[in-house]
């Protein structure tokens, strides 16, 4: 069976304008196989994070976080739907399940109830997308993507296991496919074997989807964005961008890794396993390719630009000056991956190790008080991490312009960078 999987962020799906413009563009492929993937509605999923801090907190702002949640997806159901009674049943059941977890005293593991919690943004979601489908005619059908999507028990960065995945996408997901042409899931959220929801970590929708183009060997996989494709940089941050009309997996996953914001990285690789192709197209102008990514060799490209933001660089040296030697890195490795700190750029010299990771301030602390005393740790936060690929003069010195350079490092065609924005100096008047 010929199955193509779209997805559809929650900058598709943000108010009622969005669902019904993700209508007209599955309206015109309403006789192809499609598996539609789509996430939380808007910021959903930046609200529900705040339930889920409230909850903890005990601040007795809960109830109110949650019924503006609430009431957001009702005024859409209306807005969306001439007869909405079935969706807001479905809306009720959802709400009912999450009262249940919040009338208990809050579990002693955060990101276990975070899951459970945060989770129910694809689920609002996808039921009002579903609804909104059927009552445009469409032959489609809501599915749960946790019958489908095993992971282990990794709350907050769940792992697929993908021999289940594939067992269920076949034995489940497939036969649905043969009966209606359009099966509208969750992105992000799978379940462990015994029935606990998990989430893939944040910005997974683009994940899911390829997941499940991985274990239907879908013929291709579109992401639908409100960019035109993928660019030589972030539009909110740069002018005069470019669209990449073509990239190779190579590319976008380099550049997705140093963390282009416009995939998941993690969406590569199964993608690149079955030679899926990829399009990023632009859910507002649907005839155009946007950017198609696949198996192209020896493309040439342009200056393309990422930036990280918020990134701490960590200063690790030894107390008596011993040299670093592999077993110090050896061990500061296994912390660094204990930890769950993404190693963005590194260098040692003799006696220190020098580590640039995103700032998470937790999981830092805990780092730093496991390296114990032979080892003392400088931090310097508030900064940037600035990666240029296929880059030239004139980009490198734009990029440094008012940039105190912490850290540079060049590699064939990648410059990284490691920078403090300084303030602009201007010499005052009359002096
Ligand atoms: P969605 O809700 O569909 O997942 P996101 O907001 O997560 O959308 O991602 C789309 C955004 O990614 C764009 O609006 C754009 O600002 C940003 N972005 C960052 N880098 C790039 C890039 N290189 N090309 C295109 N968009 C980019
Ligand atoms: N809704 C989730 C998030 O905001 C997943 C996604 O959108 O991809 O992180
Ligand atoms: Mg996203």
């Amino acid at each position: 069976m010929s199955v193509k999987v779209f997805k559809f962020g929650g900058a598709s799906v943000r108010d009622a304008e969005g669902f019904r413009n993700v209508g007209s563009i599955l309206k015109k492929y309403s006789d192809d196989k499609i598996v539609v993937v789509v996430s939380a509605m808007g910021k959903t999923t930046n609200a529900l994070e705040e339930v889920v801090k409230s909850y903890y907190a005990g601040d007795g702002k809960t109830s109110q976080l949650l019924d503006a949640i609430r009431t957001g997806h009702e005024n859409l159901i209306r807005e969306l739907l001439t007869t909405p009674a079935e969706a807001l049943d479905d809306l009720n059941d959802t709400f009912v399940q999450l009262d249940w977890i919040l009338e208990e005293e809050p579990h002693e593991d955060f990101d276990y109830t975070y899951d459970q919690i945060v989770s129910i943004g694809e689920l609002l979601s996808s039921q009002i997308l579903a609804s909104y489908i059927k009552s445009l005619g469409i032959n489609s059908r809501w599915l749960d993507v946790r019958d489908i999507i095993l992971t282990d028990n990794t709350y907050r960065d769940a792992r697929i296991q993908w021999e289940a995945t594939q067992k269920n996408s076949r034995d489940k997901l497939l036969p649905m496919l043969s009966e209606v042409n359009h099966v509208i899931t969750q992105g992000f959220i799978g379940s462990t074997s015994e029935n606990f929801t998990t989430t893939l970590g944040r910005e997974g929708s683009d994940y899911t989807a390829a997941i499940l183009s991985y274990c239907l060997d879908a013929d291709s996989m579109h992401i639908w964005k409100d960019v035109p494709g993928v660019l030589t940089g972030d539009p909110r941050i740069f002018d005069e961008v470019i669209k990449l009309p073509r990239l190779s997996y190579k590319e976008a996953i380099e550049m997705t890794y140093y963390g282009a914001k416009v995939i998941h990285p993690k969406t590569i690789k199964p993608i690149q396993n079955k030679q899926i192709p990829l399009f990023v197209r632009p859910f507002l102008d649907p005839a155009s390719e946007g950017t198609v990514i696949s198996d192209e060799k020896e493309l040439s490209y342009p200056p393309v630009i990422v930036i990280e933001h918020d990134q701490a660089l960590l200063h690790i040296s030894t107390n008596d000056f011993s040299f670093v030697a592999e077993h110090h890195l050896s061990m500061i490795f296994s912390l660094l991956a204990k930890f769950r700190l993404k190693v963005n750029m590194m260098r040692n010299t003799a006696i220190s190790f020098t580590v640039c990771v995103n700032n998470i301030p937790e999981r830092i602390q805990k780092f730093e008080a496991s390296l114990g005393s032979e080892f003392k740790m400088v931090t310097d936060n508030d900064l940037e991490l600035i990666t240029i690929r296929h880059f030239n003069d004139e980009v490198l010195k734009d990029m440094k312009k008012n940039k105190l350079i912490l850290f540079e490092e060049r590699l064939q065609d990648t410059v990284q960078m490691v920078v403090r924005n300084l303030p602009r100096m201007k010499r005052k008047e009359n002096v």
